[in-house]
């Protein structure tokens, strides 16, 4: 059967596959710890999966939805902007999709044309070049530098821009490396976004797990110019612990929330009606589980770090937001005679059964990502695990 190119090129996503692969070693009655996939561990909160529950058994959840979503939940999103960015935005600059992962392929699909570029700071979340592929678009990656805690500057954007850029991909709080930038950053990329029209889009989808008195500044606040030039992403799956209900938004220009709304429209026809009702409560409804949640990150993470930090050959900054650590592992990996990231990956979940991300897929190959969205025994023992495996492969050599 024939295979389309669009689909032999495209790469699977590497958090989704080493999840895959840590739980079919655990179908096989290994047992794995896995800090893979960027899940939070708890349940979705009561009053949210009870909302869900009336609007199955009301019959309200039974039918299709507007494609852009259910007016209540719009509405919900334009007070949520209203009180996190202090912008009044209106029911027609908001839809809602299937996850924020959707968002954004919806997104690219609606502004990119084939060699139109984006430009994509490294280390990146794993689907955005992907999916700007998909849509004939062309990635362009810039890499944030170590010393400058993995941002980008605006003399490397001005570097990398062509007359073919459209679009910039921002992600703070960072997946993979928890980096926020500052509001002077910020102002900055923004003012030069704005200069050079190139469509800014910020993926929150972190802003609301941020640690120790660290502070998200949401890009789409600076200013009136920059929040016109801004494609905010955000979504329900991270703050609310709510990944399996796919629920995510895209707010800004409205012709582009249009296009997207019509590309839906054709696509996925609505976000799942119940999953709606239960974001609707989610935004709207008590927030005390989201402070806790964040708490309960913050604490794993002051725990983690230190321990983490202290494997032998590890480099780390001490991420201020989301809920990773993507320590530097090029000095742990010569120490134990490894060049390859992946391989180190791939042995450490075969004979250490600690299962982590390779930071390869993240376009930092000295790099392993580790998600502390785990109960602290987890994470506890995966690192004990760790240490064993580096201990091991050292005194082998
Ligand atoms: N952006 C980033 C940076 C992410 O880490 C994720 C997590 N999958 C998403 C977007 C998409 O989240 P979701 O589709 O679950 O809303
Ligand atoms: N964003 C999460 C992660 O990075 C979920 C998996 C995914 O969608 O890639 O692990």
């Amino acid at each position: 059967m024939k295979l389309s190119q669009r689909a032999q090129k495209l790469e699977p996503s590497v958090t989704l596959a080493a999840a895959a692969k840590a739980k079919a070693l655990k179908a096989k009655g290994v047992d794995v710890l896995s800090l893979t996939v960027g899940e939070p561990d708890f349940t979705t909160p009561k009053n949210i999966k009870d909302a869900a529950i009336t609007a199955i058994n009301s019959g309200q959840a039974s039918f299709y939805t507007q494609s852009a979503g259910i007016p209540e939940l719009r509405l919900a999103i334009a007070d949520y902007m209203e009180k996190y960015y202090d912008r009044k935005y209106a029911i027609e600059e908001i839809i809602v999709t299937d996850g924020a992962k959707y968002a954004l392929y919806n997104l690219f699909q609606a502004i990119l044309d084939k060699g139109d570029e984006v430009i994509i700071p490294v280390p990146y979340w794993v689907s955005y070049g992907e999916q700007v592929k998909l849509a004939e678009g062309v990635p362009v990656y810039v890499d944030g530098l170590f010393e400058n805690d993995f941002k980008v500057t605006v003399a490397q954007l001005e570097k990398a821009k062509t007359k073919n850029t459209v679009a910039l991909i921002l992600n703070s709080p960072s997946n993979p490396t928890g980096m926020i930038y500052t509001k002077e950053e910020l102002t900055a990329i923004g003012n030069w976004a704005v200069k050079n029209d190139i469509l800014i889009v910020a993926d929150d989808i972190y802003g609301r797990l941020v640690y120790d008195g660290n502070e998200f500044t949401p890009i789409a606040t600076l200013s009136e110019a920059i929040a016109k030039q801004t494609i905010v992403i955000n979504g329900v799956s991270k703050t609310y612990a709510m990944t399996g209900w796919r629920i995510g938004f895209a707010v800004g220009d409205e012709k582009i929330i249009k296009a997207m709304t019509n590309i839906a429209s054709q696509s996925t026809s609505n976000p799942t009606a119940a999953s709606q009702y239960a974001a609707l409560e989610a935004l709207s409804g008590d927030q005390t589980s989201v402070e806790n949640m964040r708490a309960a990150f913050e604490a794993r993470l002051n725990k983690l770090y230190p321990l983490v930090a202290a494997i032998p050959g590890v480099e780390l900054k001490k991420p201020q937001g989301a809920f990773y650590l993507f320590p530097n592992v090029k000095k742990t990996m010569e120490m134990c005679g490894y060049d390859d990231v992946n391989v180190f990956v791939e042995d450490l979940l075969e004979e250490g059964h600690v299962a982590l991300v390779t930071g390869a897929g993240f376009g930092a190959p000295e790099n392993v990502r580790i998600s502390y969205a785990a109960s602290w025994d987890i994470l506890e023992e995966a690192v004990r695990r760790m240490h064993k495996f580096v201990e091991n492969k050292r005194n082998k050599d």
